[in-house]
């Protein structure tokens, strides 16, 4: 097996662009084609590979997506691939010590799939699982930007530059590491079975606005997407309702950072799970120093807030 092959085969991305991680942890994004050498120097640890999931603005499509477990917890890992062991899906799921601080687990699709299923499909199993601290789903977006990226993940096999650790694969039982060829075992992901699959698990990731909230919010000369935020919104929708409440507030009502963040905190009390304050913190200053000025009525996530009075409602 040429493993750099392999990998570049298994883990497609954006062709155009790429990053690399710096000493600290983060990375830097690099303006170019991600090369066979640029693999095998990944692979030897003398530079360390991120890739961007969604493979362009216009398609939003992935060919692959993954959990990434913020925790070195087993006992919460071993709820995660056993949930997905039960589903049915173990023989398409490719676990990794990220080599840091937690673990990925990969599918890989048999055809590009758009990025708004495969997060559904990746939400199922954490609804299964039980559990939604210190977890993310790759792709992070449902769609991007023409002018963004969207989220990059580290390449597995390679080196930390922060830990100075490597990846390694794991079988789903956490019985032992496995060698790299391992990944050639790894069965792609039907767009059929995917599709089924979430369908069979509608009610469990459906976005439920809390009712015992609605009747506490009267607001007037609010967009009606974010009247609806305020009254809660459930787990797979906090983060798009996150980002355009800071918007709301700090770019659209001019409000100071300080009473913006009173304000979404205060939101985010009412969100089951909450979000932790310091990602609310972080996210707010983000949008604080960015140039987004109006909330995002057009993207894909909105739509279900976003009703008429919505100025840019999308056609649907
Ligand atoms: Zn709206």
């Amino acid at each position: 097996m040429n493993l750099a092959k392999t990998l570049l085969n298994f883990f497609r991305s954006r062709e155009d662009t790429y990053a690399q991680q710096k000493s600290d942890g983060s990375y830097t994004r690099i303006d170019a084609h991600l090369k066979l050498e640029d693999i095998q120097s990944h692979l030897r640890g003398e530079k360390t590979v991120g890739i961007y999931v969604i493979s362009d603005a216009y398609s939003n499509k992935c060919h692959f997506c993954a959990i990434d477990l913020d925790t070195l917890d087993k006992h919460i890992l071993r709820k995660l691939t056993s949930a997905i062991i039960k589903e049915g899906f173990g023989n398409n799921a490719l676990l990794e010590f990220s080599g840091n601080k937690g673990y990925h687990i990969f599918f890989k699709c048999k055809q590009p799939m758009p990025a708004k299923l495969l997060r559904q499909f990746l939400l199922v199993f954490l609804k299964k699982a039980d559990i939604s601290l210190a977890t993310e789903r790759f792709p992070k977006q449902d769609s991007i930007s023409v002018n963004g990226f969207g989220s990059l993940i580290k390449l597995p096999l390679g080196l930390h530059q922060k830990s100075e650790k490597w990846s390694n694969f794991l079988d789903l039982k956490l019985e032992k590491p496995l060698a790299a060829n391992h990944i050639l075992n790894i069965e792609n992901l039907e767009k059929e079975a995917i599709e089924a699959f979430v369908r069979q698990n509608k009610k469990l990731i459906a976005p439920k606005i809390l009712p015992e909230r609605r009747s506490v919010i009267a607001m007037t000369g609010t967009p009606p997407c974010i009247t609806q935020i305020l009254a809660g919104v459930n787990e797979g929708c906090r983060d798009v309702a996150l980002f355009n409440l800071c918007v709301y507030y700090l770019k659209m009502n001019r409000l100071s950072a300080s009473n913006a963040l009173d304000k979404v905190l205060a939101w985010n009390r009412g969100n089951t799970p909450v979000l932790s304050t310091s990602y609310v913190q972080w996210k707010l200053n983000y949008i604080n120093s960015s140039k987004y000025g109006k909330i995002a009525c057009r993207m894909d996530e909105m739509q279900e807030f976003c009703k008429e009075g919505c100025q840019r409602k999308k056609e649907l």
